[in-house]
Protein backbone atom coordinates (compact mmCIF):
# COMPACT_ATOMS: atom_id res chain seq x y z
CA UNK A 1 0.00 0.00 0.00
CA UNK A 2 1.42 3.46 -0.56
CA UNK A 3 0.57 6.71 1.13
CA UNK A 4 0.15 9.57 -1.76
CA UNK A 5 -0.11 12.49 1.17
CA UNK A 6 -0.18 12.28 4.64
CA UNK A 7 0.35 15.59 6.78
CA UNK A 8 0.96 18.78 4.68
CA UNK A 9 2.82 21.95 4.64
CA UNK A 10 1.08 24.94 3.86
CA UNK A 11 3.50 25.47 0.98
CA UNK A 12 2.94 21.53 0.11
CA UNK A 13 -0.51 22.18 0.11
CA UNK A 14 -0.60 24.92 -2.04
CA UNK A 15 1.46 23.44 -4.84
CA UNK A 16 -0.48 20.37 -5.15
CA UNK A 17 -3.94 22.22 -5.20
CA UNK A 18 -5.18 21.13 -2.19
CA UNK A 19 -8.17 23.04 -0.37
CA UNK A 20 -7.03 25.36 1.79
CA UNK A 21 -9.02 23.60 4.36
CA UNK A 22 -7.42 20.67 3.70
CA UNK A 23 -7.17 18.05 6.64
CA UNK A 24 -3.71 17.46 5.50
CA UNK A 25 -2.56 20.57 6.87
CA UNK A 26 -4.19 19.36 10.55
CA UNK A 27 -2.31 15.75 10.15
CA UNK A 28 -5.94 14.41 10.10
CA UNK A 29 -5.95 13.25 6.62
CA UNK A 30 -4.09 10.59 3.99
CA UNK A 31 -4.17 9.89 0.74
CA UNK A 32 -4.29 6.10 0.08
CA UNK A 33 -3.02 5.23 -3.71
CA UNK A 34 -5.68 2.84 -5.22
CA UNK A 35 -4.36 2.28 -8.70
CA UNK A 36 -2.85 -1.75 -8.17
CA UNK A 37 -5.72 -2.62 -5.88
CA UNK A 38 -8.94 -4.80 -7.13
CA UNK A 39 -12.50 -3.04 -6.66
CA UNK A 40 -12.90 -6.03 -3.69
CA UNK A 41 -9.59 -4.69 -1.49
CA UNK A 42 -10.87 -1.26 -1.93
CA UNK A 43 -13.68 -2.18 -0.74
CA UNK A 44 -12.35 -3.96 1.97
CA UNK A 45 -9.60 -0.76 2.96
CA UNK A 46 -12.65 1.43 3.04
CA UNK A 47 -14.39 -1.10 5.86
CA UNK A 48 -11.10 -0.94 7.72
CA UNK A 49 -10.60 2.38 7.65
CA UNK A 50 -14.09 3.11 9.00
CA UNK A 51 -14.00 0.21 11.77
CA UNK A 52 -10.74 2.33 13.32
CA UNK A 53 -12.11 5.45 13.28
CA UNK A 54 -12.51 7.24 9.79
CA UNK A 55 -15.23 9.63 9.68
CA UNK A 56 -14.97 11.08 5.82
CA UNK A 57 -13.61 9.72 2.43
CA UNK A 58 -13.24 11.06 -0.85
CA UNK A 59 -12.74 8.73 -4.17
CA UNK A 60 -10.82 9.84 -6.75
CA UNK A 61 -9.72 7.96 -9.64
CA UNK A 62 -6.19 6.87 -8.58
CA UNK A 63 -6.54 7.35 -4.41
CA UNK A 64 -8.87 6.92 -1.69
CA UNK A 65 -8.82 10.15 0.77
CA UNK A 66 -9.86 9.88 4.44
CA UNK A 67 -9.69 11.70 7.35
CA UNK A 68 -10.58 11.25 11.20
CA UNK A 69 -11.87 15.12 11.26
CA UNK A 70 -15.83 14.95 10.98
CA UNK A 71 -18.52 13.25 8.90
CA UNK A 72 -18.81 14.99 5.66
CA UNK A 73 -19.44 14.18 2.05
CA UNK A 74 -18.01 15.68 -1.07
CA UNK A 75 -18.25 14.32 -4.91
CA UNK A 76 -19.57 10.97 -6.01
CA UNK A 77 -19.98 7.75 -3.81
CA UNK A 78 -19.47 4.76 -6.24
CA UNK A 79 -21.97 2.26 -5.66
CA UNK A 80 -20.01 -0.39 -4.12
CA UNK A 81 -18.98 1.56 -1.38
CA UNK A 82 -22.46 2.74 0.02
CA UNK A 83 -22.99 -0.42 1.82
CA UNK A 84 -19.90 0.26 3.97
CA UNK A 85 -20.26 3.89 4.61
CA UNK A 86 -24.38 3.34 5.59
CA UNK A 87 -22.55 0.25 7.90
CA UNK A 88 -20.74 2.80 9.81
CA UNK A 89 -23.23 5.37 9.50
CA UNK A 90 -21.40 7.86 7.37
CA UNK A 91 -22.10 10.12 4.27
CA UNK A 92 -23.74 10.19 2.88
CA UNK A 93 -26.38 9.31 5.63
CA UNK A 94 -25.56 11.32 8.27
CA UNK A 95 -24.31 14.59 7.79
CA UNK A 96 -21.97 15.69 10.38
ZN1 LIG B 1 -6.58 13.88 0.81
Amino acid sequence: MTTNSAFRTKEINDRCGGSPRSKHLEGLAMDIRTMEMTNDEKVEFVRLCASYGALAFGFYNRFIHFDIHSKRNWGSIPRRYVPVLKQFKLSPYIRG
